[in-house]
């Protein structure tokens, strides 16, 4: 067993000026790393809070929604997505709305054609 205080150690290296992406590439690098040395995904979990199985997930690609895993990992939490200008609707994946061709410039609806020129998005 690891005590409370180890697992913050390794799981508290946060520098604000840092974003999610390098703080992400981080908490990969800090994984693998002591995966390097102990050879067992369910021990590198124990010594960060986490499951080994979202240990080896985050280490490989995954970026951990659950906030007390970010937390473990010293991520910052999951903010609000942003509203989607086209559809209205908050989505993760880009907009399928956006990837819908129009048959030409006239056939395009007004409001699309805006967003399209204050996007600086092509016509087609
Ligand atoms: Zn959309």
């Amino acid at each position: 067993m690891v005590s409370k205080a180890k697992k913050g150690r390794l799981g508290a290296i946060v520098n604000p000026s840092q974003n999610n992406l390098q703080l992400l590439e981080e908490a990969r690098r800090r994984l693998k790393e002591r995966y390097g040395i102990l050879n067992n995904w369910a021990l590198v979990g124990e010594e960060f809070g986490i499951p080994g199985g979202t240990a080896h997930a985050v280490a490989h690609g995954r970026e951990p929604k659950k906030p007390e895993t970010r937390k473990a990992l010293g991520l910052p939490e999951l903010g609000q997505a942003p509203i989607c200008p086209i559809c209205n609707v908050v989505h993760t994946k880009s907009c399928r709305k956006s990837r819908y061709k129009y048959k030409d410039l006239f056939s395009t609806p007004v409001e699309v054609l805006l967003f399209q020129l204050q996007n600086r998005r092509s016509y087609n």
